[in-house]
């Protein structure tokens, strides 16, 4: 019997090392993630956040309906995908539009915890902002940082 492994190992998007598989210690069952031993980032599959934070709402939203604007200079480690920032208060992650895996620096996801405990209930200006900007967003613009960013590997 082979048993496959879940997916492919991943690099920190930041320090381009390879991310290192732990636990993430959720009550209860066992969620391993990927972290970086040089930045301690941490990144997080589609669904995994829901997961490792227990808060459906936030996870939901800050992974659903991101839009296409890519402000975020990262390259998803999972896809290669453009990432943008999303916002819980003034926690500020990556996201990635394509897969919707997510990027957090070291200390975000207790920043996010604590977002969490303190009943966040998602900002819908901010949403409408975003949507509004999107809207606007000038595609050539968006194709030539995807360009440029190939390049940059
Ligand atoms: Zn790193
Ligand atoms: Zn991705």
């Amino acid at each position: 019997m082979h048993k496959q492994h879940k997916e492919k190992p991943v690099d920190c998007p930041k320090c381009q090392v390879r991310l290192n598989e732990i636990d993430a210690e959720v009550p209860g069952r066992k969620v391993m993630i990927d972290a970086c031993p040089k930045c301690n980032g941490i990144w997080l599959d589609k669904g995994e956040l829901k997961q490792v934070i227990g808060d459906r709402k936030l996870a939901d939203y800050l992974t659903k309906d991101i839009g296409t604007k890519t402000e975020s200079p990262l390259v998803c480690p999972r896809c290669g995908g453009l990432m943008d920032y999303e916002h819980a208060e003034d926690v500020e992650v990556d996201v990635c539009l394509d897969c919707r895996g997510v990027w957090l620096d070291a200390g975000e996801l207790s920043e996010l915890q604590d977002v969490s405990d303190g009943g966040f209930e998602g900002d819908v200006y901010y949403k409408a902002a975003e949507k509004l900007e999107e809207m606007e967003a000038d595609r050539s613009r968006t194709l030539l940082e995807r360009f440029k960013r190939k390049l940059d590997l």
